[in-house]
């Protein structure tokens, strides 16, 4: 990898140690998420979690699905011969949602982890998707491609770990063509809740994250020559999300705090699109 701060190598010792993990006891189907999901009928949630075993987890990994749905829309609709870069692909779980769902995208996937790396492309292969998505170690903050190499950026709970979200905006709007498309997904501290940065010191601590606030993700961007398009809250039915994995009682552990975190809306769940400007 071009370049490994210390930083980044614990963000990718955390990542390489995430094997038989929670996310991946979800997902028998292969497609592992490690990112939140999204529910709108929180009582019917709870309900059928609440019955717990693999008819519990199911419901979690279906909302986890519907958030990465969910924001597919905001990508446009990716022509065929389109690049699409997953900045931050964790094992591959969105790209390979996309492979399926846009035919002709080529895709490639970045993430500081090795182990992720690899499994992304176990993955790919066990989907006969192996041609059509590319993985690899790298970071997203000295990418190996090309100026103008990407037609849309995908970065799903992936800049909660860049503490310097400037390095980030600018390093896509180099590897993106002009008018590329990118959808953030994040975990963002509420600077206005009193317990904003109690929250958010809670999770840097488990995820090694710097969770921004909102204002970052609004200021940062003008690095790259990015222009905010779309903002759109998600806490609520994140909120929802997370009072089903407590349910559950058999979740990551950090359910204890993410619960109450973005129920009390001291961390919010956003998402951000963003055009490059031509
Ligand atoms: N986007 C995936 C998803 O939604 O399932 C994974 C999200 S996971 C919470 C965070 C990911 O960001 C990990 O794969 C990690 O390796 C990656 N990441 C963090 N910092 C990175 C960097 N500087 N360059 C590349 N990947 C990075």
């Amino acid at each position: 990898m071009k370049t490994s701060s210390p930083w980044l190598q614990r963000v990718a010792a955390l990542y390489d140690s995430k094997r038989r993990d929670f996310n991946w006891r979800l997902a028998p189907d292969g497609v592992i998420h490690h990112h939140n999901g999204l529910v709108y009928d929180k009582a019917a949630f709870l309900r059928r979690v609440k019955c717990g075993g693999e008819a519990g987890k199911a419901r979690i990994h279906a909302a986890e699905t519907a958030l990465s749905e969910l924001g597919f829309k905001y990508l446009g609709r990716p022509r065929p011969g389109m690049a699409l870069l997953d900045a931050g692909c964790g094992r591959g779980g969105s790209s390979l949602l996309l492979a399926e769902k846009y035919a002709g995208l080529k895709i490639t996937g970045v993430t500081v982890s090795a182990y992720q790396a690899a499994a992304a492309r176990a993955a790919a292969r066990g989907r006969g998707l192996a041609g059509r998505v590319r993985f690899s170690r790298a970071s997203m903050l000295a990418l190996p491609f090309k100026p103008a190499s990407f037609d849309r950026v995908w970065a799903c709970e992936s800049t909660e770990h860049v503490p310097d979200l400037r390095l980030f905006f600018s390093e896509a709007g180099r590897a993106a063509k002009p008018g590329a498309r990118l959808v953030i997904i994040a975990w963002v501290r509420n600077a206005a809740h009193a317990e904003g940065r109690e929250y958010a010191r809670l999770a840097d601590k488990a995820y090694v994250t710097k969770i921004h606030a909102e204002k970052e993700y609004l200021e940062a961007c003008k690095a790259g020559g990015w222009k905010l398009k779309v903002k759109k809250d998600l806490t609520g039915p994140t909120a929802a999300y997370w009072a089903g994995r407590l349910a559950l009682g058999d979740g990551s552990g950090t359910e204890s705090f993410m619960a109450p975190g973005f129920a009390s809306r001291a961390l919010l769940y956003r998402l951000y699109a963003y055009d490059l400007v031509e």
